[in-house]
């Protein structure tokens, strides 16, 4: 399969689609990134590279760190972490409060930001240097020394993070946060501020499309079990509230976030990710979303 050659013609058939949306500017700094970016990287399990656009420019991975965060939690605490949090779509969007005072404080998935913000709290148990460990992890996943926090979005979002800080004391309410409430969500928007590209988060996604195992270095990052059950949980959980729309267009297990990225598995096979900063109502990139049905409907390549 030319590869290449399918993401130069996606690139070509979404120009009309990258003025469509709007930034997520509840993020101030979010809001000053241009428009009209857009780029693709893909990997596949081989080690073999394509891209195209702007797949080599940092961007906000935002909830898409909400993947990794549930990784690290799986390699140290296993499946009791979800006494915790469910495993079941929210039905709602990422930022909902609806549900958690119906479940007793349980978020219904470690992908919206409550449950990403309770994943957080169980990390803080088992790390002394939480910030610079998931950095550490992050580092070593996608062989890239320079991947950081952005801490100008980091501190715009504790300034603004208003519904997160709503949550956290909500679900503190119900004995579901045991940290210090500032400290879980300092640790929470630094996670959401790291900056990636394209190219970056196809290669520390790559362990996703092989079974837990990075095909490159053969580090075993989770096991074949945990890796399904992450997979699983992206294709049913990645996109929020339309994460129906997503599995019926594009047919793949992928996490989206509110800085216009989205990444997608094939089990077996490759990554894909794509990075364009307007978000549809659903705070999932328009052109991205777009692109990726483009891909799958070219191909013929899906878990269907
Ligand atoms: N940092 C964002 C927030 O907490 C993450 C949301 C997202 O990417 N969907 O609202």
């Amino acid at each position: 399969m030319d590869y290449q050659k399918i993401i130069n013609k996606i690139h070509q058939s979404i120009n009309p689609f990258l003025g469509i949306g709007k930034p997520a500017n509840y993020i101030a700094p979010l809001s000053n990134v241009d428009p009209k970016k857009f780029g693709i990287s893909l990997m596949t399990c081989k080690g073999e590279v394509f891209k195209i656009g702007d797949s080599e420019e940092k961007f906000s991975i935002q909830s898409i760190s909400k993947v990794f965060a549930l990784t690290i939690a799986l390699r140290k605490y296993g499946s009791k972490i979800w006494t915790r949090v469910g495993r079941e779509p929210s039905g709602s969007s990422f930022n909902s409060l609806i549900q958690l005072e119906y479940e007793n404080g349980i978020p219904r998935n470690p992908f919206i930001n409550a449950g990403a913000i309770v994943i957080s709290d169980i990390l803080l148990d088992s790390m002394k240097k939480p910030k610079q460990e998931f950095l550490d992890f992050l580092r070593n996943i996608c062989d890239n020394p320079n991947i950081d926090y952005n801490y100008e979005i980091a501190q715009a979002e504790k300034e603004t993070g208003f519904r997160n800080i709503a949550m956290a004391n909500f679900m503190k309410s119900y004995n579901n946060i045991h940290n210090d409430i500032d400290e879980v969500l300092d640790f929470y928007f630094h996670q959401c501020s790291i900056m990636m590209s394209c190219k970056d988060l196809c290669r520390a996604f790559l362990y996703l499309s092989n079974y837990g195992i990075d095909p490159i270095n053969k580090n075993i990052i989770i096991t074949k079990r945990q890796a399904k059950k992450i997979n699983s949980l992206m294709l049913t959980c990645g996109l929020y509230n339309e994460v129906g729309n997503f599995a019926y267009r594009v047919g793949l297990p992928g996490k989206s976030g509110v800085g216009g990225g989205i990444i997608a598995v094939l089990p077996n096979e490759l990554v894909i990710s794509v990075w364009s900063p307007l978000l549809n109502a659903n705070g999932n990139s328009f052109a991205g979303i777009k692109a990726l049905d483009l891909f799958t409907t070219m191909t013929g390549k899906s878990i269907f």
